[in-house]
């Protein structure tokens, strides 16, 4: 039975690709890509040559339907988008969706994405989390924080370098400037950095030093109570 394969991509550094990403690659019949110009690149990298096909945000809605058919009627497919793991942040959820509804075997590889190491990296607890992606742009930031006000796991958010000290002011006004965070940037890539500090520092820091690449921005959890209490015991015994 043929099947629909999502297939991680690195997310900076090219050898970041799995040996099965490329095996899955290099067996499918078709790729469908979120850029086909952006997977030319990592395909001519890996030495591949497959028939590839558009599969965006602008056309995932019309497109879903016909590639699941395709599948079902024998053909492997492979879904890649420009960086990462499809359906986080991209797209790729409609056509699982539609895929699983109509019977047709999906399995999604493990590989690259941007909030595992952002996350880990932090030093914040990551036994349980919650990932937000990308907040509204424009109508609806603040509501959507204000739903995030009492969350006591690690939160994960992506953000464009032009909207990331806006992103601190707001999670200052939402979650307090005392909140710790961890602020990754070019992860993988030759200048990775990680910002870790107060709302307040690392805003101060990305005041100063201009935001540039891509961002990860992991907010600690809300203290629980149990915190709380074993911080005033701390106070009583000093
Ligand atoms: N599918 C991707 C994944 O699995 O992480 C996410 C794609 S989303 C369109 C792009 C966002 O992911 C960026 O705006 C940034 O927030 C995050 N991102 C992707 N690559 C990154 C990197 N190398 N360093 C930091 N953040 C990155």
């Amino acid at each position: 039975m043929a099947k629909l394969y999502l297939v991680p991509t690195p997310i900076g550094n090219l050898d970041d690709i799995t040996l099965r990403a490329v095996s899955v690659l290099r067996s499918v019949d078709m790729i469908l890509a979120e850029d086909t110009r952006t997977t030319s690149f990592l395909l001519r990298h890996l030495g591949i040559e497959k028939p590839l096909r558009s599969h965006h945000k602008f056309n995932e809605h019309a497109t879903a339907q016909f590639f699941s058919e395709v599948v079902a009627a024998g053909q492997n497919v492979a879904l890649v988008s420009d960086a990462g793991t499809p359906g986080i942040s991209d797209p790729g959820f409609l056509l699982v969706r539609t895929c699983v509804e109509q019977g047709v075997e999906v399995e999604t590889l493990p590989g690259p994405t941007a909030f595992v190491p952002a996350l880990v990296n932090s030093g914040f607890p990551c036994d349980r989390f919650c990932f937000e992606g990308f907040l509204p742009q424009k109508k609806g930031r603040m509501k959507h924080l204000e739903r995030c006000r009492d969350e006591e796991r690690t939160m994960i958010f992506y953000e464009s370098p032009y909207r990331v000290v806006k992103c601190l002011e707001q999670f200052s006004e939402c979650f307090g400037a005392d909140r710790e965070i961890s602020v990754s940037r070019e992860l993988t890539k030759k200048f990775e950095q990680t910002v870790r500090g107060t709302i307040a520092e690392v805003l101060d820091h990305f005041r100063t030093h201009e935001p540039k690449g891509e961002f990860v921005l992991v907010v600690a959890g809300k203290p629980t109570k149990k915190k709380k209490h074993e911080e005033e015991d701390q106070d009583v015994e000093d």
